[in-house]
Formats: C-alpha cells, structure tokens, sequence
C-alpha cells in the first residue's frame, strides 16, 4: 500500500517516466524525492503524509486566488452539472473571450485552446501566415511551451535540465527559429515573420525587461514588417488587468495567454489585432483547432478569476510582493547568503550565493543561469521544505504569491528562510 511520498513516487515511477507529467516537477535539480500532493486549501498545499506547505509553486502561476477557493469550486461543479464537453460553441467560450478582450488594450480577439504551448504555437502560425515569411526571433532563457519550433533556447525545465533544445526535435524544425539574449534590440529583416518574447521573464527565474527593451523591439518589428508577440501566459492577469503590455504600455500585435485564465483548468489563448486573427480557419487559411478548446469547465473557471480581480487586487498583491522580497532578502542575507530577489508587480525571483559573492539582478539569461547553477539553490529548497515551505525544485522558476498569502504565511515564510540560509551557510561552509 502506498501511503508516503516516497511509495507514491516509486508507484509514479514504474507506470509514469520519470514519475511526472512535466519535467519541472522532478527533483532531479534538487535532488530527492518530490512530495506527492493531494489537497491544496488557498496558500496551503497538503502531501500524502498529511504534511502542510506553504506554497510558492501555485502550479507554476496557474493560480491567482490560491487553491481551491470556494467561488472556483462552485462555477466548476455547476458547470460540470451541465456537461463537460460538447464539441459546439457555449456561452462560456464568449463570455472568457469577452473578457479577456475588455480587460487587454488592443487585443480584438482571441482563440482558446488547452495550453499555452497550444497558444504559442498557433500565434507563431497566425503570424507566418499573415506575413508569408517563416522566420522567428526569440529570446534565450524565454519559454514559449515546448513545440518544436520554439524548443530552442528555452527556459524552465529546458534550462533546469541543461538541455540546449531538446532531443527529437528535427534541425528543420529549429532552422527558423532565431535565439537572441534577452534585453538586446537583434538586428531583423524582411525574412521575420515574428518576435516572440516574455514582456517579463519568468523561466530563467525573474529577469525583468530593460528600461526601453520593449519599446525598441515594437519599432524594431515595425520596420520590417514582423509581427511582435507577447507571451503573457505567465504575465497576463498577472502583472496587473492590462498584463505586461498594459504594465509597459507598449501593445504587440498577437498575445499567448495561459496559466491564470484558466482558473486552475487547463486553457490557453491567443488573440490580437482582428485583421491578423482573420486569417485563422476557418474564414482564412491558417488552420488551428482542438476537440477540448473552450472547454465550459475551464471557461467557468477563468472568468470567475478574472471577474475576482480588480486593480486594487493586483495594486495590494504588488505591494505586499515588494515589501515581502525585501524582507526576504534581508533574512536569507542575516542567515549568510548573498540573496537577490528581484519583483516585477505580483511576481518574484530569488537569486541565491555564497556569503561574499557579488549579486546583482541578472539582466539575460548567462547572467540568470551563472547564478542559477551555482549549488546553493538545492541547499535552501530543501531546507525551506523541511521548514514547510514549498518553492519550484528548480532555479530557474519564480515563486508565486497568490491573492491569499496573507501576513500569517508570509511572515512564518521570513522565518523559515532565515534559519534555511544559516542550514544552506552551515553546509556550504562545510563543503
Ligand atoms: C508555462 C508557459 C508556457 C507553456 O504553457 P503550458 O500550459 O505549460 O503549455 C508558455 N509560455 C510561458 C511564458 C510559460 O510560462
């Protein structure tokens, strides 16, 4: 019978590969054995030994309002009620799109699909299509899913696992994909269909865009008549209502959105100008589609968070965002780390070194992954766990404040941090 972490995992691991349905929720940058969970209650998440934690991980942002919250459950069981599936238009498709439009400045449109690997690779697809070139740029330690053509240079589980792209993926696949650092304007032509790129970054940790960045890369596509896509599966509903094109003022042409739209459920999105999305099937040639998209549970789902949130929301997680990277900071900083904990709005890095190292927020991703892999991350993130708190097993992930972190968890999480970086001091002193 299985009932610890431990035979939970080995059950996964005999019938899963490498007992996960996603890479990043391995250990095997930390080392040890992921906790297996099965309940989840706001900022709390319990394991299968009835452990509680204090959880950053927020399923990798896919949730804004915490887990489990009372008015989630309630549109998903009366949805669920009605049908799950149907495979025709329903009102929930329109009303999430509605939303999504009313609240995103220049988005005329958008498609839902089931996941922002889904929407990435169809905005990519809208945009060759619209400009007839085959060409994109993307941004090094920037992820965009895993589709083939956007597999290279990415970050998350791509950079955890030191993966330069991965293998499988045909060199055809790849040859039009162009891979810049971050925060630098690349040179582009008439052969670009498409920039592509995290408006913030949030898969090589938190690497925030240079004052000016987004703006050039908007003239920059402008000249040449490329297409600027903002992947704002992590950012959208996010940052603030608007999402980062809103937070930066700077409005591209498609946007990818998952993660909180989905409410918890699975979905993604893709929208933007109405003259480019007319070109999808089926008025136009480009063809995209999925059984699932638009699902009426997931729909439900994300218009509840969306209609949850107001600025003022976002405005009060922002600030307690700052205030709690500060104290932070300060705690991993008493206990004998160097610690950088960049925020943008609501979302949070955490850059970790030896005592004495000189620790500047990273502005691409060789800066970001020299920090990343310097072997104090595994140290703390298992001394945080030990002391229930709960980050991505992995460096190159941000944490997620949700809207219910109140001050009880995110003082016990100051706590928890200072006496995990004087344990991570002690056995890098020891080394
Ligand atoms: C998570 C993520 C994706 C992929 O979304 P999935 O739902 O995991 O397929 C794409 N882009 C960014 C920026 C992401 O963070």
């Amino acid at each position: 019978m299985a009932d610890t972490n431990a035979d939970w995992f080995a059950r996964a691991a005999a019938v899963i590969p490498g007992g996960v349905d996603s890479p990043v929720r391995s250990f095997s940058s930390v080392g040890g054995t992921p906790v297996t969970i099965v309940r989840g209650e706001g900022p709390y998440v319990y394991d299968v030994e009835g452990t509680r934690y204090i959880d950053f991980v927020q399923s990798y942002g896919a949730s804004l309002l915490g887990h489990a919250h009372p008015k989630v459950v309630d549109v998903i069981t009366r949805a669920a009620s009605l049908g799950t599936t149907f495979g025709a238009p329903t009102p929930g498709e329109a009303l999430l799109a509605e939303a999504i439009c009313a609240r995103v400045q220049g988005c005329d449109q958008v498609r839902l699909v089931s996941s922002g690997t889904e929407g990435a690779m169809s905005a990519l697809r809208v945009a060759r299509g619209y400009t007839g070139r085959d060409r994109v740029v993307k941004f090094s330690g920037c992820y965009h899913g895993h589709s083939d053509a956007l597999l290279a240079g990415g970050g998350s589980g791509v950079a955890t696992l030191g993966l330069p792209d991965s293998a499988g993926v045909p060199a055809g696949a790849v040859a039009d994909t162009v891979v810049a650092p971050y925060n630098v304007v690349p040179e582009l032509d008439d052969k670009v269909a498409a920039v592509m790129v995290e408006a913030t970054a949030a898969n090589m940790n938190l690497v925030a865009p240079a004052a000016g960045f987004l703006g050039a890369l908007r003239r920059a596509c402008d000249e040449v008549g490329a297409l600027l896509i903002f992947d704002e599966v992590i950012t959208g509903f996010r940052l603030g209502t608007g999402g980062a094109s809103a937070h930066y003022a700077v409005t591209p042409d498609l946007w990818v959105f998952g993660k909180v739209i989905g409410g918890g459920l699975p979905v993604g999105a893709f929208g933007g100008r109405r003259d480019v999305l007319s070109v999808l099937a089926p008025g136009g040639p480009v063809y995209q589609a999925g059984t699932l998209s638009g699902n009426p549970l997931a729909t439900a789902a994300g218009l509840c968070v969306l209609e949850s949130v107001g600025d003022a929301d976002y405005a009060a997680l922002s600030s307690r965002v700052a205030g709690f990277a500060a104290r932070l900071a300060e705690a991993l900083r008493s206990g004998g780390l160097a610690a950088s904990v960049p925020s943008v709005g609501p979302l949070l890095g955490l850059f970790v070194a030896p005592a004495g190292t000189d620790i500047e927020p990273p502005a691409n991703y060789d800066e970001a992954r020299t920090l990343a892999t310097n072997g104090v991350y595994p140290l703390l993130f298992h001394a945080l766990l030990r002391r229930g708190v709960a980050l991505a097993p992995g460096p190159f992930e941000v944490l997620f404040p949700s809207l219910a972190h109140g001050d009880a968890e995110l003082d016990a999480t100051i706590e928890a941090a200072y006496e995990a970086a004087c344990e991570a001091a002690a056995a890098l002193g020891a080394q």
